[in-house]
C-alpha cells in the first residue's frame, strides 16, 4: 500500500528563491494546459496528453514569452501538465456521471496569491544524498529534518510551501502491511460534538474520547489577529508579517487536531478486530451553518479517513454503516424506535423496556451491531471487499459465467 511520508525542510535563501520560480513555473503551465484545453474543448478537437505537454513546455520554452520555463525542473512542468489533465479528465467524469462522489466543476486556474504552493517530482527529479540532504533538480541538496526514517525508496516527492511559510517535502513510499496478531474484540463508535467519539465494544466496554475542540480554543487569538490585519495597509510589509501570523496560528490548530485524531485512531485499530462507523455526509451537515464551525473543527473526516488506512496496514477492518440507520432514536436493548427525539435531548429512558440510556452510548451500540449484521450479510452475499478470509470462502462457490 502506498503512504505519504512528510518532512520539513530548512531551505536556504538562494534554494528559496529558486524553489519560488519552481513554484511559478509550475503554475503557469498548469495554466496553459487548461487554457490549451479549454480552446480545443470550444473548437471541437480531441488533444492527447502529449500534445497538450508539446504546446504547453516544449513549444512554449522557445517562445519568447515563456522562455524562463527552461531554467526550472522539466520533470516537475510534466507533472503539471499531467495534474491539469487529471483535473480535466475528473470535470468531465463528473459531467458524465461515471465519477463517485462529489460533482466536481471545471479546474480552478492556479494563483500566484494561492496561500499553498507546491510541485512533484518524479524518480529522475531528486535524489536522496548519503549525508541526508535532498537533491532538487535545479535547486540543490536541501537541508531535511528527518524526524522518522523513510520506510522504502520513494517513488515521488511533492515539495509544499504552506501558508505559514514552511516548506515540507511529502514522499510516495511503498510500506508493507504489518498485521498485528488477531483480537477477539470489536467496537461500534458514534462520531459528535460534545465528545470526538463514544465507544461500544462487544466486551460490554464504554470509552470516551473528548472532543478538544482545537480552533475554538484558538478562536479569541485568531479574531485578534484578523482585526490586526485588516488595519494594516493592503500591500504593505506589516500586512504580510500579519498574514503569517494568522497562517502560523492555523497551522498550528491543524497539526494539533491531525496529532490528536492519529493517536485517536491507532489506538481504535489496535485494540479491535473491527471498528464500525457511521458513513456521515459531512459535507452536507456542514452545509448548517450554527454548526458548520464546530463539525469542522472536529473533523470527524480525517479521523474516519485515518481509522482506514490504519486499519488497512494493521490487518484490521473498518466497515462504515449505513447513513440511514436511526441509531440515536433506537434502544439498543429492545429496539424500539423513539419517534419524537430532540438533539439536545442527550439522555433518555425507554418507553418500552424502561431502560435508561445515554444518547451517543447507545449510538455507539446499534452502529456496532447493525455494523455486526451488515458485514456478516455481506459475506454470505460475497460481496464484501473488506473481510478477506470470507471472500476467499465464497470465490470457490462462485459459478463462473464467463
Ligand atoms: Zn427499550
Amino acid at each position: 500500500m502506498l503512504a505519504r511520508f512528510r518532512y520539513r525542510l530548512e531551505p536556504t535563501v538562494v534554494q528559496r528563491s529558486m524553489l519560488a520560480r519552481t513554484f511559478g513555473c509550475v503554475r503557469v503551465v498548469f495554466n496553459d494546459a487548461l487554457r490549451c484545453r479549454d480552446k480545443a474543448y470550444r473548437a471541437g478537437e480531441t488533444l492527447s496528453s502529449t500534445e497538450v505537454q508539446r504546446r504547453t513546455i516544449t513549444e512554449a520554452k522557445t517562445c519568447d514569452a515563456r522562455v524562463w520555463l527552461a531554467e526550472v525542473a522539466s520533470v516537475a512542468l510534466v507533472q503539471s501538465v499531467r495534474d491539469a489533465h487529471r483535473a480535466y479528465q475528473n470535470w468531465f467524469d463528473s459531467i458524465a456521471k461515471c465519477r463517485v462522489g462529489r460533482k466536481v466543476g471545471h479546474p480552478r486556474f492556479k494563483s500566484r496569491k494561492d496561500s499553498r504552493q507546491s510541485f512533484r517530482l518524479t524518480r529522475n527529479g531528486f535524489v536522496l544524498r548519503p549525508n541526508g540532504r535532498l537533491y532538487v533538480a535545479k535547486v540543490g541538496d536541501v537541508k531535511v529534518r528527518w524526524s522518522r526514517e523513510l520506510p522504502s525508496p520513494p517513488s515521488s516527492v511533492t515539495i509544499i510551501r504552506e501558508p505559514d511559510g514552511h516548506y515540507y517535502a511529502s514522499f510516495v513510499v511503498d510500506v508493507q502491511p504489518s498485521p498485528l496478531p488477531p483480537i477477539d474484540r470489536e467496537a461500534g463508535v458514534d462520531v459528535g460534538l460534545a465528545r470526538l467519539a463514544t465507544i461500544a465494544t462487544t466486551d460490554g466496554q464504554r470509552l470516551d474520547v473528548a472532543n478538544p475542540r482545537h480552533l475554538a480554543r484558538k478562536l479569541r487569538k485568531l479574531r485578534r489577529l484578523e482585526r490586526e490585519k485588516v488595519r494594516r495597509v493592503k500591500g504593505g510589509a506589516n500586512r504580510d508579517k500579519t498574514r503569517r501570523k494568522v497562517a502560523l496560528a492555523h497551522s498550528k490548530v491543524v497539526r494539533a487536531r491531525r496529532d490528536f485524531h492519529h493517536k485517536q485512531a491507532l489506538m481504535l485499530v489496535r485494540d479491535n478486530q473491527a471498528v464500525y462507523v457511521e458513513n456521515l455526509n459531512v459535507a452536507g451537515m456542514v452545509k448548517n451553518r450554527r454548526l458548520a464551525r464546530a463539525i469542522s473543527d472536529a473533523g470527524w473526516a480525517q479521523f474516519v479517513r485515518l481509522l482506514e488506512e490504519k486499519a488497512e496496514r494493521y490487518g484490521r477492518t473498518v466497515h462504515r454503516v449505513s447513513r440511514w440507520l436511526p441509531s440515536s432514536k433506537t434502544c439498543s436493548v429492545c429496539g424500539r424506535v423513539k419517534r419524537d427525539m430532540l438533539l439536545k435531548d442527550r439522555s433518555w429512558r425507554c418507553p418500552c423496556c424502561g431502560a435508561a440510556h445515554d444518547r451517543d452510548h447507545n449510538a455507539a451500540r446499534n452502529i456496532l451491531a447493525a455494523g455486526q449484521t451488515e458485514r456478516r450479510n455481506a459475506c454470505r452475499a460475497g460481496v464484501s471487499p473488506s473481510s478477506g478470509e470470507a471472500v476467499g470462502e465464497e470465490a470457490g462457490s462462485t459459478p463462473i459465467t464467463a
